[in-house]
C-alpha cells in the first residue's frame, strides 16, 4: 500500500478534541519497514505530539535509524508541513528524508526537504553546521 494511504488509516487513530485537526503519518525506513503516527492532543497546550513525531519515534524505539520517506495526511487549514519541533526532530534524526504532505481540505500534495521547510537559508545551514559539531562532540 502507498505511505500516503498507510497515513490515511494512521490518522484515524489521532486523538485531536481540542484541535480538531487530525494527523496521521507513515514513515518508510531503508531496509523497506513502514511504521505510522497520528497526532495525541492534552488539555495542557504543548503537551502534545505530532504525527510525524510518533511515527519517528516510534521506529525508533524498534531499533530503527534510517528513514527514506515519510507522508503525513491531515485536515489542516494552511499548508500543511511539520511543525518547529518536529522540523527540529527530522534535522536531528533524518536530514535526508523526503516528506509528502496531503491536505484533506484542498487535496493539495506537498513535496518538501528539510532544507525547504527551513525558509531562512542561514538557519538551515548553522543548524546543519551544529548538528555536524554537536555529533562530534558527542559521539
Ligand atoms: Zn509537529
Amino acid at each position: 500500500m502507498k505511505l500516503i494511504n498507510l497515513a490515511k488509516i494512521a490518522r484515524e487513530e489521532a486523538y485531536a478534541p481540542y484541535s480538531k485537526v487530525k494527523v496521521g503519518a507513515a514513515l518508510l525506513t531503508k531496509e523497506g519497514s513502514i511504521y505510522t503516527g497520528c497526532n495525541i492532543e492534552n488539555l495542557r497546550y504543548g503537551e502534545l505530539i505530532c504525527a510525524e513525531r510518533n511515527a519517528i519515534y516510534t521506529a525508533m524505539a524498534n531499533k530503527q535509524r534510517e528513514f527514506t520517506e515519510i507522508a503525513i495526511v491531515a485536515n489542516y487549514r494552511g499548508e500543511l508541513k511539520p511543525c518547529r519541533i518536529c522540523r527540529s526532530a527530522i534535522a536531528e534524526l533524518c536530514p535526508e528524508i523526503k516528506i509528502k504532505t496531503l491536505n484533506l481540505k484542498d487535496n493539495k500534495m506537498l513535496e518538501l526537504s528539510l532544507k525547504e521547510l527551513y525558509n531562512n537559508k542561514i538557519s538551515y545551514e548553522v543548524r546543519s553546521i551544529l548538528r555536524i559539531i554537536l555529533r562530534k562532540i558527542f559521539k
